[in-house]
């Protein structure tokens, strides 16, 4: 019988969806799947985790990891890798997940499968796709020996339903010694309420939009389909928004329902952020511009005058 360890991740007292993503993806390659919870006063999501297919979660409380540190979570994950013994381990292709799991693949001397948007087949017989080349092709990676470790890009994997398990919650205590570093406080910008990378839309702008002040209309649009607001790199080099808000080969790669793209041309770099989007509309000037070549729908018009009129045409519903 096969065993997958999962970190799930929460932020701000939320789990994270890509946790129950994470972990639906493990259900298709193990036969039991453990969930490690990690962090400070997280002990009331683990119910959360084991009702959406975890057989087990393993909560790690302790107030030096109430922000991740690679040293204090790779602390702790090694000796819950240690206490399972899994099979096959999982992560979300996050800012923690990519930070992590190569120092834990590299401890194990595995391998690790990173950005995986699919997996084809079960068990020792799966198939791992993750885009390569970026986003111009698809891989597929099929793992001969040793443990199986691999990431997933949020918004990829169909997360399993309320009820799939009903695993059971145990509280574990690790050892912490020698931590090189503990985070004290995180002060982060704001960059509005929906996380970027696990928005289900998406209103992205681009030099097209001008100035700052141009955003507005895109946040307007944005807040009202419940999405977040995206950027290309022209857009943050101009310094009418923040990096934090770059999609691309440099920024953040994104998956969401809808993106609508205002004022960008699509160049192959922006494109390598967001190609993957269920349904793209680009609004856009020039009916020339590449972006239209990726665009589900294409509107030639100035997004100063459309957008508001989506704007518009939403409220209505
Ligand atoms: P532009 O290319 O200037 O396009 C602006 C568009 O707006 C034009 O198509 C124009 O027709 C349209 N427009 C203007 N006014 C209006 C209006 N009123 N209404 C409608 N349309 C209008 N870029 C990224 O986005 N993300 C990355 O991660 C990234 N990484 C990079 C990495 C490297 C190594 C390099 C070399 C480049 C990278 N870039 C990245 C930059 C990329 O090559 C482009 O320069 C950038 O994406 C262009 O941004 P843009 O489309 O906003 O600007």
């Amino acid at each position: 019988m096969s065993k997958a360890l999962v970190l799930a991740e929460s932020r701000d007292g939320n789990l994270r969806n890509v946790s129950f993503e994470a972990i639906a993806a493990a259900n298709l390659v193990a036969d039991e799947v453990v969930v490690a919870l990690i962090g400070q006063n997280v002990a009331a999501d683990a119910s959360q985790l084991a009702a959406r297919g975890a057989h087990q979660v393993l909560v790690v409380e302790d107030e030096r990891l109430q922000h991740y540190t690679p040293d204090g979570y790779g602390q702790v994950f090694m000796q819950l890798i240690e206490r399972v013994a899994p099979d096959v381990i999982v992560f979300g292709h996050t800012s923690l997940g990519k930070d992590l799991s190569p120092k834990i693949a590299a401890k194990l001397q595995a391998g690790l499968i990173s950005d995986v948007t699919s997996i084809e087949g079960t068990g020792t017989e799966a198939s791992f796709i993750r885009p390569i080349y970026s986003g111009k092709a698809f891989e597929k990676v099929k793992v001969s020996e040793g443990k199986i470790l691999f990431t997933v890009r949020p918004n990829n994997i169909e997360p399993l339903a309320e009820g799939a398990s009903e695993g059971t919650v145990e509280s574990v205590t690790v050892e912490l010694k020698d931590l090189r570093t503990i985070v004290s406080e995180v002060v982060r910008k704001a960059t509005g309420g929906v996380d970027l990378s696990e928005a289900k839309v998406i209103v992205a702008g681009g030099r097209g939009v001008k100035s700052a002040d141009g955003f507005a209309p895109l946040q307007e649009l944005a807040d009202l389909l419940g999405g977040a607001v995206g950027a290309s790199r022209g857009a943050c080099d101009a310094d009418y928004c923040d990096y934090a808000l770059q999609i691309g080969q440099t920024g953040k790669v994104v998956t969401p329902d809808l993106y609508i793209a205002c004022g960008i041309s699509g160049a192959i770099q922006h494109l390598a952020g967001m190609s993957n989007a269920k349904v793209i509309v680009a609004i856009n000037k020039d009916p020339e511009a590449n972006i239209f070549s990726v665009a589900d729908y294409g509107i030639v018009g100035d997004l100063f005058d459309v957008v508001p009129l989506l704007t518009a045409e939403f409220k209505k519903m």
